[in-house]
């Protein structure tokens, strides 16, 4: 079985080829300029992962917080982050950078604010 795969590490956004085993294992990767490409597609291949943005409300604030992962986390874990980010409660002051909630779903990455409130 074959998957195309664009990478997405830089703008030249290589196309590549996935070959896949029958047990989904990946057997080949090509089309890819540099070796990011092909890391790239055989994370895409297995464990698929994402950086996630969003805004959340702060209490006090009429603005809302945009944060976001401070590293990709599993795609399939997406909802649940959103919903874990559904509970979290926020007051001023937010600093850029502060960590809204740690190790989010143990996952090692961090909801982080991306922006100063005030
Ligand atoms: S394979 Fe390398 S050159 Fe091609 S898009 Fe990815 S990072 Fe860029």
């Amino acid at each position: 079985m074959e998957r195309m795969i664009t990478c997405i590490n830089c703008p030249v956004g290589c196309r590549m080829t996935v070959a896949l085993s029958e047990s989904g294992e990946v057997v080949s990767v090509t089309g890819n300029t540099c070796p990011r490409g092909a890391a790239y597609a055989r994370q895409e291949c297995t464990l698929p992962e994402r950086m996630i943005t969003a805004v959340i409300p702060v209490e006090g604030s009429p603005v809302p917080l945009s944060v976001k992962t401070s590293k990709p986390v599993p795609k399939s874990l997406i909802p649940e982050v959103m919903r874990e980010l559904g509970h979290v409660h926020v007051s001023l002051p937010v600093s850029a950078g502060q960590v809204i909630l740690g190790n989010v779903l143990e996952t090692g990455s961090d909801i982080v604010a991306t922006r100063n409130l005030r």
